[in-house]
């Protein structure tokens, strides 16, 4: 049984302690918080603080973070993994190539082994789009995603001083992916492919022309997108922005032999985006503790990792079932 436990309860944290009831051979140990673990409400699973952690090495054989990219992951992933092996989801992507060099050394370091960036994007949707530009070289890659509310964006508006509570929504251009199926040449940038929506409650006396002014401008969030602002009450935002569905598709198109139009696209439609990201989290948490029973320790990213390591089902018995 693979001894799990979960660093930091949100709605990814949660979706975790869902994910794994789906599966045999692994088992919630705990979840680990900075709140008093007696106001953390779970699904069942008992809560500590993280003080608490420290003790559990050798007791936990890999730990899912759960925190948020803009501020948690940064500095919890590089410090977990000095005791732990660690699985986090961390989507900046600017700021990848940064983390994974600090996580990794860490990990080296302390012979651990940590898998970063997982979930849906980063992760899954990288993995279709290395396949399909190593196998259709002639070609373009376009990733469009929601409509749909993003964790991360919605995180980074939550942390700015004088907003009491905000949602994002990513609005993919339907006519451009519609032209690129129809395989018409396109030049777009990234302002032409989504926009961004947010909807933000602000604490008592913020001032509204302020805090437009830092999202509109926050580099790697919105600073490259068009996006709309809009301040509202928190029960509008209780009442009208609580579900959190997403989606998106990667969409490539190539050519082989001279015109020959060839056309590839994964997609994804979700009903819950944190539930489904967790689910892709625990499967690669299974393949980070194969990873580290082989010794090999260090960071990886999805792109580094044998997708039978993500399976249960041993190499026999993937050959003979999904061959
Ligand atoms: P949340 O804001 O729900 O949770 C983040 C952290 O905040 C938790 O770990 C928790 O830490 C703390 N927290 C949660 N609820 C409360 C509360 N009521 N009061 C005080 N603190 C609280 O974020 P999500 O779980 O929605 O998302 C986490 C990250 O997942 C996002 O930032 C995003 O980067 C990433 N993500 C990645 C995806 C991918 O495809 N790679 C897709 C979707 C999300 P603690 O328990 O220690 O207090």
């Amino acid at each position: 049984m693979i001894k799990v436990a979960i660093i930091g309860y949100g709605n990814l944290g949660r979706g975790v302690e869902r994910s794994l009831k789906q599966h045999k051979d692994m088992e919630l140990v705990g979840v680990y918080t900075r709140r008093a673990p007696e106001t953390v409400q779970t699904e069942g699973a008992q809560a500590f603080t993280m003080d608490q952690l420290k003790d559990k090495k050798g007791e936990i054989d890999v730990c899912i973070l759960c925190g948020g990219s803009a501020t948690d992951l940064p500095t919890q992933t590089p410090e977990w993994a000095h005791l732990f092996n660690t699985i986090d989801s961390f989507d900046t992507h600017a700021k990848i190539p940064e983390h994974f060099a600090k996580v990794d050394q860490v990990a080296k370091e302390n012979q651990t082994t940590s898998i970063i960036s997982t979930g849906w994007d980063p992760g899954l949707f990288s993995l279709n789009r290395l396949y399909a530009q190593s196998i259709l070289p002639v070609g373009e890659t376009n990733t469009f995603w929601g409509k749909g509310v993003s964790q991360g964006h919605s995180d980074a508006l939550r942390r700015i001083n004088g907003v009491a509570d905000a949602v994002q929504y990513t609005v993919p251009n339907t006519d451009v992916i519609e032209k690129l199926k129809a395989g018409e040449q396109v030049n777009l940038t990234t302002r032409d492919k989504h926009f961004r929506e947010c909807f933000v409650v602000l604490d008592d006396g913020a001032n509204a022309d302020k805090i437009r002014e830092a999202i509109v401008s926050m580099p790697n969030y919105f600073a490259e997108y068009d996006t709309e602002v809009h301040f509202i009450s928190q029960a509008e935002l209780d009442q009208n922005h609580q579900a959190m569905p997403h989606g998106g598709t990667v969409l490539h198109t190539g050519t082989t032999h001279e015109n020959t139009k060839q056309v590839i696209e994964y997609k994804l439609q979700l009903e819950s985006n944190p539930e489904f990201t967790a689910s892709v989290l625990v499967a690669y948490a299974r393949a980070c503790v194969r990873l580290a029973k082989e010794k090999q320790f260090g960071a990886y990213t999805v792109l580094d990792i044998a997708p039978k390591y993500l399976s249960d089902r041993t190499d026999e018995e993937l050959r003979k079932e999904l061959l």
